[in-house]
């Protein structure tokens, strides 16, 4: 038993590969959008870059999310199906599984703080997924997940250290690349790092010479900390508008692909990511969540040089209250 438990803690958690993100673009075709790219000529005579704007913010349910959540619905078994899923998340991978179930007919339980905002409780809801709620200050989420799991025979899709979640969101870059080619840089936003790791697994097969950098917040570095030190660094959680990249640390099978396909982590701040939304809005007419301009604002602001380049820049998500979405603006 003990030496079973201890060859279980080394032996390294299998890594998805590139035939998965393929295998998931099927599973997707015809299901998840195929979001638009686009350009800007302001963006471009800003930074000296040729830039392509991978719009997820488009995507169903607002963010690239559904294509990890769908494809990992998707592939369980028929009596895994039937009886159902279960996450922990109070963002778009909690509406993304509660949409993705209902399109699939398969059961889903949320596990969401009870002061979870309002608008995403009510979107959840209205996917059809049922909401537990918890007290964020006294309760674990990952232990109310397992029990749930446990006692209801559910399945649990965590929001991102999970192989067909990375697989799915790796979807988005493949678009990418198989539309404008190949690209010297591609810049994607990070919080657990699936979207990440995926995109880093498309980025290696069909545009190898391309240098895929992390983007996060200042206030929460702990990805750039890790790919620098080669562990993965814990953080308590970090306060940032960037709500949908406040992780406190990178999951194991991220990490994984990270450490081996991702050039850099770069960092910027909330001022930096509230003119880049309002950049969108004015220049581009398009609503984008402020953690879906991570990636954007590391162009604009510098982070990362991208004169005299080909970049891609993967915008993550568009789901702002439209309330918050004023305030930003008139900052
Ligand atoms: C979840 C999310 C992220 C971070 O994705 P990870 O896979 O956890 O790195 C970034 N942007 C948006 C809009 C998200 O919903």
């Amino acid at each position: 038993m003990g030496a079973q438990a201890e060859s279980l803690a080394t032996t390294p958690v299998p890594l998805p590969t590139y035939d998965d993100v393929v295998a998931a673009s099927e599973r997707l075709a015809g299901i998840a959008h195929r979001t638009p790219v686009l350009t800007s000529r302001t963006f471009d005579a800003r930074t000296g870059a040729q830039a392509f704007f991978k719009a997820e913010s488009l995507q169903r349910s607002g963010a690239f999310k559904f294509r990890g959540a769908y494809n990992a619905i998707a592939k369980l078994d028929p009596e895994a199906k039937r009886r159902g899923v279960v996450t922990f998340s109070s963002g778009n991978h909690a509406q993304a599984i509660a949409y993705a179930g209902r399109l699939q007919g398969v059961p889903t339980v949320i596990v969401m703080p009870q002061d979870a905002p309002a608008m995403k409780m009510a979107a959840t809801k209205g996917y059809g997924g049922e909401v537990v709620t918890y007290d964020r200050y006294k309760e674990d989420r990952e232990a109310i997940g397992r029990r749930l799991a446990a006692e209801r025979g559910l399945t649990l899709i965590p929001p991102y250290d999970h192989a067909d979640v990375i697989a799915g969101q790796g979807t988005a870059a493949k678009e990418l690349f198989e539309e404008v080619g190949p690209l010297d840089i591609l810049l994607v936003c990070l919080g657990g790092g699936g979207l990440l790791a995926g995109c880093a697994l498309a980025a290696k097969a069909l545009s190898p010479e391309c240098k895929v950098i992390g983007v996060e917040p200042e206030a929460g570095n702990d990805g750039q900390r890790s790919l620098r030190s080669g562990a993965i660094v814990r953080i308590p959680i970090p306060t940032s508008i960037a709500d949908g990249a406040l992780t406190p640390a990178l999951g194991e099978r991220n990490f994984g692909i990270i450490r081996s396909s991702v050039a850099d982590i770069v960092t910027v701040s909330d001022a930096q990511l509230v003119e880049t939304l309002r950049f969108f809005v004015e220049r581009m007419k398009i609503v984008v969540e402020p953690t879906g301009c991570l990636s954007a604002a590391a162009a604009l602001h510098g982070a990362v040089p991208c004169s005299g380049k080909r970049v891609g820049i993967v915008i993550s998500g568009g789901n702002v209250d439209p309330k918050a979405l004023a305030g930003f603006l008139a900052a």
